[in-house]
């Protein structure tokens, strides 16, 4: 791959890498402040539901599951990022070919060509 080229997917991985980490400090504050929200909160002088309770609980399971996702990427991102720098980006970390085009502007932090992750996806199961 040609430098100005990895230099543009090198720009939209850090790009991608610090909108992440926008999400994912928002979701972490949101997350937070909802728990200091229910500890000074007055829930005692409250009528305690238990279905609302259970919806609070699965909408704080489901901001850290989200959270846990943006980490997996952010991980790929930086070992994209690392490849830039090494020279190898866009090779497929699998079989050696070269990932296409497509692919990479869709995904540009994939480490595997469209056939070996859809292999890996096979196995996965
Ligand atoms: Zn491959």
């Amino acid at each position: 791959m040609k430098k100005a080229e990895a230099k543009e997917y090198k720009a939209q991985l850090l790009a991608l890498r610090s909108r992440l980490r926008g999400d994912v400090t928002q979701l972490a504050d949101a997350a937070l402040k909802k728990n200091r929200a229910e500890a000074n909160g007055d829930l005692s002088s409250m009528p305690i539901h238990m279905a609302d309770l259970g919806s609070d609980n699965f909408e704080q399971e489901f901001t850290l599951s989200l959270m846990e996702n943006d980490e997996m990427t952010l991980d790929a991102i930086e070992a994209a990022l690392e490849r830039i720098d090494a020279g190898s980006y866009g090779d497929c970390e699998e079989c050696g070919s070269k990932i296409p085009k497509t692919r990479l502007q869709a995904i540009p932090y994939t480490a595997l060509c469209v056939k070996c992750a859809s292999a890996m996806e096979t196995r996965a199961e």
